[in-house]
């Protein structure tokens, strides 16, 4: 069992660098469905240490997305909580401790290496061979450290204010495990983890230190994140069993990586750009102002087809079923049927999802939203009339502003007449039965579809056309176009009255 004995405590760990995008917003909707499900908590923490990433703005763009998606956290900035404060920025001085209760029992080190020694050392191993060189057990031993310098030296050196970072120091050849939720169990050997700074000379923790030791004070009992951390995991792990914290360490789940709609490598906001589709959720103006992230909320999407699009990004419920509500996918979900391998994103299958869950909308909440796009609709009709177009028309619509595109003939008496419908099948030489089909029409009494559609067909048998021949004559005049709604209720709902002033008008001006 993924839960046994632990209260649930997960986090969505974000650094403020720029707009989440597509894979952000995945992990915090997993971390939130994986807390709902199993009545725990979702703690939102941002994750804002390495000051030279710190993009203004960013993080109200964070806390705008989730609110967007219905992702809200339980704890986080703003929303405070018993373990925060949950900005790293504002919990600084609680690192230092850890840091040096890591230098006191030799798990970390010193170093004063200078960029230029660095970059140095780096040369002469690629020289000597070494495709990657990194700062590690072999060559930390040539390098300018608390263990190669006499003890008094580095005494002075921190007194004097020499600038230096701490290092974690990985053992020789140890055998690090864990088992992960999704890929099972991972096995790395220490001699394959460098000795990571954990500690930068401003004062500041890495993501590694303080990620670790927050997710320890804040009690997280899951880490949900991408796949991207995987190669991260070994180290945390290692910083666990250095800090005696084994027994509360955290489960892992890495997710699958989201690739790219061709399948070959990681989705990246160029791909979105590239092929025109969102990447983000909100659009975003990042403090230069230049670059404007028009999102999924601007496209017309519904969050909750957006949720739906990317709970399956990774995860599927072991059945045919697709069509989820958050309510649903929080009942459904778990880490067990996350995949390992990647997931391809398909911008056409939002749109699909887009048209499903517009579909499910109740009547009334669409109509809310239309007279939001166009005010000018309640002035011209009533609330009921523009409820029978909603519940016309919706069928045909993958945004509800296609509602109002579709329902234009219904909405507008001006008809924009389509030319290329009109090349295809309009005939001037049947303009006569169309003004005769006009009069039977009018005749009926009970202008209802049914009634409309028997005395059409009437009109077909008594003068031997065909429907293909007749039907688009009569849409095109309705409509200006060739596709529609079903012509019989389109006619009950615009009435007798504009049926004719239209079919008159379509005669006088295509001939
Ligand atoms: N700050 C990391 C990020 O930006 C968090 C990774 C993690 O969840 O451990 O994704």
């Amino acid at each position: 069992m993924e839960t046994a004995h632990r209260l649930i405590r997960v986090r969505f760990a974000p650094s403020p660098t720029g707009p989440l995008h597509i894979g952000g917003v995945r992990t915090a909707l997993y971390n939130f469905l994986f807390a709902r499900k199993h009545g725990g908590k979702f703690i939102l923490r941002i994750e804002d240490t390495d000051q030279k990433r710190f993009v203004f703005g960013a993080e109200r763009y964070i806390f705008d997305s989730l609110g967007w998606c219905g992702l809200t956290p339980d704890e986080g900035p703003e929303i405070g909580g018993e373990y925060g404060p949950y900005r790293q920025s504002e919990r600084k001085s609680m690192y230092s401790s850890f840091v040096q209760q890591l230098l006191e029992s030799g798990h970390a080190y010193y170093a004063f290496d200078t960029p230029e020694e660095l970059d140095e050392m780096r040369k002469k191993m690629k020289e000597s061979g070494v495709q990657s060189p990194t700062y590690n057990s072999i060559t930390r031993a040539n390098m300018k450290n608390s263990l190669t310098l006499p003890a008094e030296e580095v005494q002075g050196l921190l007194k004097a204010g020499e600038k230096h970072v701490v290092r974690i120091k990985m053992p020789r050849n140890q055998e690090i495990k864990f088992e992960d939720k999704v890929r099972g169990w991972v096995n790395v050997n220490s001699n394959n983890v460098d000795d990571k700074v954990i500690y930068k000379s401003d004062g500041m923790p890495t993501y590694h230190l303080a990620n670790v030791v927050d997710d320890y004070l804040m009690k997280i009992s899951h880490v949900i994140r991408g796949e991207e951390w995987l190669p991260s995991a070994p180290l945390h792990v290692y910083l666990y069993e250095c800090f005696g914290w084994l027994d509360s360490m955290p489960a892992f789940a890495h997710l699958p990586l989201i690739l790219k709609p061709d399948g070959h490598g990681k989705l990246s906001k160029r791909d979105g750009d590239r092929l025109g589709f969102p990447v983000f959720p909100v659009e975003w103006r990042s403090n230069d102002g230049k670059d404007i992230f028009s999102g999924y909320r601007e496209q017309g999407f519904m969050p909750e087809a957006f949720v739906n699009m990317l709970a399956f990004l990774g995860w599927n419920p072991g059945s045919d079923r697709e069509i989820f509500s958050l309510s649903e996918l929080i009942s459904e979900f778990s880490l067990e049927r996350v995949g390992k391998s990647g997931s391809k994103y398909d911008f056409s299958k939002t749109k699909w999802f887009n048209q499903q869950h517009l579909r499910l909308k109740p009547d009334h909440n669409v109509f809310e939203d239309l007279i939001s796009l166009n005010k000018e609709l309640l002035d011209r009709h009533t609330k009921e009339y523009i409820l029978s177009v909603i519940s016309l028309v919706r069928e045909r619509a993958t945004f509800e502003s296609d509602i109002l595109l579709e329902g234009r003939c219904f909405f507008f008496d001006d008809v924009k007449f389509d030319t290329s419908s009109i090349s295809k099948k309009w005939d001037p030489e049947l303009t006569n039965n169309l003004t005769e089909l006009l009069g039977q029409l009018f005749s009926i009494k009970n202008f209802s579809n049914t009634e409309i559609e028997t005395s059409f067909k009437d009109y077909l048998s008594k003068s031997g056309l065909s429907f293909g021949k007749m039907m688009p004559m009569l849409r095109i005049a309705i409509t200006g176009k060739l596709a529609g709604p079903s012509m019989f209720e389109t006619l009950a709902l615009i009435g007798k009255e504009k049926m004719k002033e239209r079919i008159t008008l379509a005669i006088k001006t295509l001939g």
